[in-house]
């Protein structure tokens, strides 16, 4: 177990200089905000001091000094994680990347942009677009940073289609944790160079090294989209439709689900419904909203018709379609509001982001309201249908506390379980951080676990560098 050094009034003097005025904040002055994710849940923990960074350089030299002093670091973005990742688990430092946002550079030869790693995903989605172009990752929280998002290798609505995070990553700099500043990756459309350490910082949450800038692909953005919304009788009806979605061969942007549950809560949350709640006088049990995309109207119009001829298989009651822009709006706006309205009725709550093979999806659903009506709680679900990843929350309003952790840790261990055997993984993009440790552990096994600890400790010998996350204890 690592010892670390605590940061004296004295060491708080020198640290302070690395920064320019009003970006170091120390013992009392440190914001709340920098204790805890979006999960407080697993337990909030105070940095020691915070630093709000603005270049590469500042970021080396707090490193080096702290690799020298072994002061813990805990890189940060927004902190809009689920799962404890950014949260100091021993103190030390936080490096907080907000204020590296710059967007520098367009090359649109060979399409790609270069950026500060704490731009926001939403800021550089929008920039990208008003160049024709689009950034293919689509994960939820839209204010996250996208350094956040490659260190989580987040995924998100268009992931079916583009697929994730570290799919577009083509180079990054990183401060290693010596201080040492390095360049990893090229723009370059492949490689086969040894081994990809650029892969391996991609989803390492902040453990291996810092990014500080990266270079990103973009697409052509498509002309043109539609959204449908399939209305279905029940979940279990609706998530078997997406194997068939998928093999219309219309290449789906999107194939999301949704319970009326959920639905409800967003409606009461956000004050707008989108989403029906009956077809011709038959309650609605669930939906899934689906994407299409295409380079003109006439082969979006093409694809909507093959895609009302195939849908007499899915099972679906009605095919609604959104198409205006303030109706493409508001529905996405709904769908992105679930988790926050989920929060707002719910006393308690944890979090499940598996992901498991599509044709397993309906079954496990089951096997977790099951489990979960079996200790009383209320299980609550939405997510990515058409590439298996979960959202499942496990909700109390009536327990206390520690009964509501007793139980949620029942159902937890048994759903994990329950994933492993069909073929699943403990995280789909949200991560592992220090709140999913142990299935991660239970998923790969002591000698997956000894292998990555033994890579971190290569990058990290004096283990500084967000300890206590993924693979290492404290
Ligand atoms: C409402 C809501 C919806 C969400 N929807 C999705 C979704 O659809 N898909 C999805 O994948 N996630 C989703 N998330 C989770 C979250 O937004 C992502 O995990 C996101 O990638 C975190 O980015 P961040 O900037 O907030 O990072 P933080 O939470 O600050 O940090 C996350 C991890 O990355 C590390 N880190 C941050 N910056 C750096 C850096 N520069 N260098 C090295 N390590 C770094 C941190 O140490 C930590 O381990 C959602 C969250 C919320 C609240």
């Amino acid at each position: 177990m690592a010892e670390y050094t605590k940061i004296t009034p004295e060491l708080a003097e020198e640290l302070k200089a690395f920064v320019g005025p009003g970006r170091f904040f120390y013992a009392e002055e440190v914001p709340d905000d920098y204790s805890r994710d979006e999960m407080p849940i697993y337990g909030t923990h105070f940095p020691e001091a915070v630093f709000e960074v603005e270049s590469t350089e500042e970021v080396a030299a707090i490193m080096k000094y702290c690799n020298e002093h072994k002061i813990p670091v805990t890189p940060r973005g927004a902190g809009s994680g689920l799962v404890g990742g950014a949260v100091p688990l021993c103190g030390g430092v936080v490096i907080c990347t907000t204020r590296m946002n710059k967007i520098i550079n367009y090359d649109m030869n060979n399409l790609c942009v270069d950026v500060q790693v704490g731009v926001r995903l939403c800021d550089l989605a929008a920039d990208a677009l008003s160049h024709g172009l689009m950034y293919p990752p689509d994960p939820g929280e839209k204010t996250a940073t996208v350094g956040g998002n490659v260190s989580t290798n987040a995924g998100g609505m268009r992931a079916v289609k583009y697929g994730v995070t570290r799919d577009y990553v083509l180079s990054m700099t990183v401060v290693l944790p010596s201080g040492e500043i390095m360049k990893l990756g090229r723009s370059v459309c492949k490689t086969s160079s040894g081994y990809s350490l650029l892969h391996l910082i991609c989803g390492s949450e902040g453990t291996l090294a810092m990014i500080t800038e990266l270079t990103l692909k973009l697409i052509p953005a498509p002309e043109c989209d539609v959204s449908l919304i399939l209305p279905f009788a029940d979940l279990e009806t609706a998530i078997s439709a997406v194997p068939a979605i998928k093999l219309a061969n219309l290449d789906p942007q999107s194939i999301e689900f949704m319970d009326a549950d959920i639905v409800a809560s967003s409606v009461a949350y956000t004050g707008t419904s989108v989403f029906p709640t009956e077809v011709d006088g038959d309650e609605v049990g669930a939906c899934l909203l689906v994407t299409l995309v295409a380079g003109s109207e006439d082969e979006l119009d093409m694809r909507m018709e093959k895609f009302a001829e195939a849908a007499e298989e899915f099972g679906c009651m009605d095919i609604l379609v959104v198409d205006t822009p303030s109706l493409k709006k508001d529905v996405w706006a709904a769908r992105s509001s679930f988790l926050t309205a989920i929060e707002a009725d719910t006393k308690w709550l944890d979090e499940m982001d598996v992901v498991v093979p599509v044709d397993q999806i309906a079954e496990f659903l089951g096997f977790v309201r099951e489990t979960g009506a079996a200790q009383g709680l209320n299980i609550r679900n939405f997510g990515h249908a058409g590439d298996g990843n979960l959202h499942i929350y496990c909700c109390s309003n009536t327990m206390e506390e520690a009964e509501f952790l007793e139980k949620n840790k029942i159902v937890m261990d048994l759903c994990y379980a329950r994933c492993q055997e069909i073929g699943g993984q403990v995280s789909g993009e949200h991560a592992i951080g220090h709140a999913k440790k142990q299935y991660l552990l239970d998923s790969v096994g002591e000698t997956g676990v000894a292998l990555m600890a033994g890579i971190k400790k290569v990058f990290d010998p004096n283990m500084i560098l967000n300890p206590g996350k993924v693979c290492t204890n404290i």
